[in-house]
């Protein structure tokens, strides 16, 4: 079924001074359950403000949002901060780890926050790293990893509480071309364990791995087409 309903969204910012910009402007998408998309638009299309209205970090100022048969816009702020933890892995350009932590202990965090037990934090996050392939690497800190390996940390803290959805704005953007690969290449497993992904990119490279290719342009959806992966395959 499925796992993501926007239906005409709107998201205005107010300037001050009667000033507005509307960012998005009654976007309609449907993803579902396991479906690999990427979002891609030029700068200032509206990709930023649509990913944080799916993941929950915002809310469209008009039209509907439902998450897994949740409208949104009806959960309340304790409600909203569990959905995003449960359901929601986030990933980032920018790798947002803490610079004084071991990959270990940054990728335990979000289990710190829901209060679970130290020992079955430290089997989890050892289990999340191993599948990323950095277990040789667990105590080492985001400087004394490469950028592929700082991003595949980030990667395993996205998916320590078993999320269902993968939300990743550029997340090869301060990468080269053969890492950012790799990073695809493991999106890719994640894809093919079940989990459904959506990859914010405007690298027409990087967005050839997923399956659909939804461009937006001027904050509306300018076209929603299979990817040239899924073409060649029939
Ligand atoms: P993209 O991610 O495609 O670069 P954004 O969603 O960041 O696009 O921005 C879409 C439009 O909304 C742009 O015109 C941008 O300047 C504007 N915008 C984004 N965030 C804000 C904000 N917090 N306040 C005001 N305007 C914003
Ligand atoms: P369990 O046996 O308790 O289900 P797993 O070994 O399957 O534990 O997973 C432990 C942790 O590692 C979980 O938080 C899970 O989200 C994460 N994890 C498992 N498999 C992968 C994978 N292929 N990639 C990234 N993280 C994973």
């Amino acid at each position: 079924g499925d796992v993501i309903v926007v239906e005409d969204i709107w998201r205005t910012y107010d300037m001050g001074s009667e000033q507005q910009v509307n960012a998005l402007q009654g976007i309609n998408l449907k993803i579902r359950h396991n479906e690999y998309v990427a979002i891609m638009g030029p700068s200032g299309s509206g990709k930023s403000t649509l990913m944080n209205i799916i993941g929950c970090l915002d809310t469209p100022s008009r039209g509907t949002y439902r998450l897994n048969g949740h409208l949104v816009s009806d959960l309340n702020d304790d409600e909203l901060a569990r959905i995003r933890n449960r359901e929601i892995g986030f990933v980032f350009q920018t790798f947002n780890l803490l610079a004084r932590a071991s990959a270990l202990h940054n990728v335990e965090l979000p289990l710190i926050y829901n209060g679970t037990p130290a020992a079955e934090r430290i089997e989890r996050a050892t289990a999340a790293l191993r599948a990323v392939n950095l277990e040789g690497r667990m105590n080492h800190k985001p400087n004394e990893l490469s950028g592929g390996q700082r991003q595949r940390v980030a990667i395993a803290r996205a998916l320590i509480n078993r999320p269902s959805i993968i939300l990743a704005d550029e997340p090869t953007g301060n990468l080269d071309s053969k890492t950012g690969d790799e990073i695809m290449a493991l999106f890719d497993e994640l894809h093919a364990r079940g989990n459904t992904i959506i990859v914010v990119t405007h690298e027409p490279d990087i967005a050839e791995f997923a399956h659909r290719i939804v461009h937006i342009r001027d904050g509306v959806i300018a076209s929603d087409v299979a990817s040239s992966r899924v073409r060649r395959s029939g």
